[in-house]
């Protein structure tokens, strides 16, 4: 300490980043399949192999440490330019799976094993007193409402559709505004089944593409997210219309159709999807 000053916070935000990462990788099971890619593209470099494969091992280890709820100590030498190298190179692939990795962070490390919390105050289990935004970052956090216009990489909620880690732009947010970890965010929704990433919308999200007030979700406890409502033939052709979502469904996705959708009359992309399938539908039979 104090032997390289400034750079502490920098480092210390690395190392958070980098565990994330990790906490990901260790999700999807990837560890492996970087080492065996990594293997392969380098196969006339022994020398350069070997420290290599003893980086991956050490990334198990941090791995299990993020999970056991007492990362406070975690040393600050996990192998560094490497595992940020493959967190970039692995980013997109991780975005698919963070519904995964709530679920396991999420879960409580102490006394209640399989209690959830929910996705909009997920739990980050590492000491975030040196990495909180300056007051004046803060100040301008509900510059816009609908999304929010404070970015934060560590305290931030992202939304599944704008895919925006931001901290919400609501005045009364205690999560946001104060940081208060065990409090949920008023301004990101939470799915009463799935409590999963897939169910985490902005405000204007919520909106424009689905046609919600985040007031009445957040008084209704038995909210549901467009996956889960789906899944449960609750609402037939009500679909999320993200664009992974879309893509996945091999939709064309549907970029600013709000615009279409409200000369139309609907009240949202998701209204205007609901007919347009239904339509479809019909005309088959
Ligand atoms: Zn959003
Ligand atoms: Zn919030
Ligand atoms: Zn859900
Ligand atoms: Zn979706």
């Amino acid at each position: 300490m104090g032997r390289l000053g400034a750079s502490c916070d920098y480092e210390s935000l690395r190392n958070v980043r980098i565990s994330e990462n990790q906490a990901r990788l260790a999700s999807l099971g990837l560890e492996k399949t970087v080492s065996e890619l990594r293997s392969i593209a380098s196969p006339a470099k022994p020398e350069k192999t070997t420290p290599v494969r003893k980086y991956c091992k050490r990334i198990f280890v941090s791995t299990s440490l993020r999970r056991s709820d007492r990362l406070k100590g975690i040393s600050g030498d996990i192998c560094k330019s490497n595992s940020l190298r493959y967190s970039e190179r692995l980013r997109e692939k991780s975005v698919f799976s963070a519904s995964k990795l709530n679920r396991r962070i999420l879960s409580y490390g102490e006394g209640e094993e399989e209690a959830k919390r929910p996705a909009n105050a997920p739990l980050l289990d590492f000491d975030t007193t040196k990495l909180r935004p300056s007051p004046e970052v803060l100040s301008r956090r509900c510059d816009s409402k609908d999304r929010g216009s404070v970015y934060d990489p560590i305290f931030g909620i992202c939304c599944h559709f704008c895919r925006q880690k931001k901290l919400c732009g609501e005045e009364d947010c205690k999560r946001c505004g104060d940081l208060d970890m065990d409090e949920q965010c008023l301004g990101k929704t939470d799915c009463s089944a799935c409590h999963s990433t897939n169910g985490v919308l902005c405000r204007g999200c919520l909106k424009v593409r689905y046609g919600e007030e985040m007031e009445e979700v957040r008084e209704n406890k038995e909210w549901m997210c467009p996956h889960c409502i789906e899944e449960k033939g609750i609402n037939p052709y009500w679909i999320c219309n993200s664009s992974l979502c879309l893509k996945k469904r091999k939709m064309v996705p549907t970029g600013i159709a709000i615009f279409r959708a409200r000369e139309a009359g609907y009240k949202s992309v998701a209204h205007l999807l609901m007919d347009k399938l239904q339509n479809a539908a019909k005309r088959r039979k």
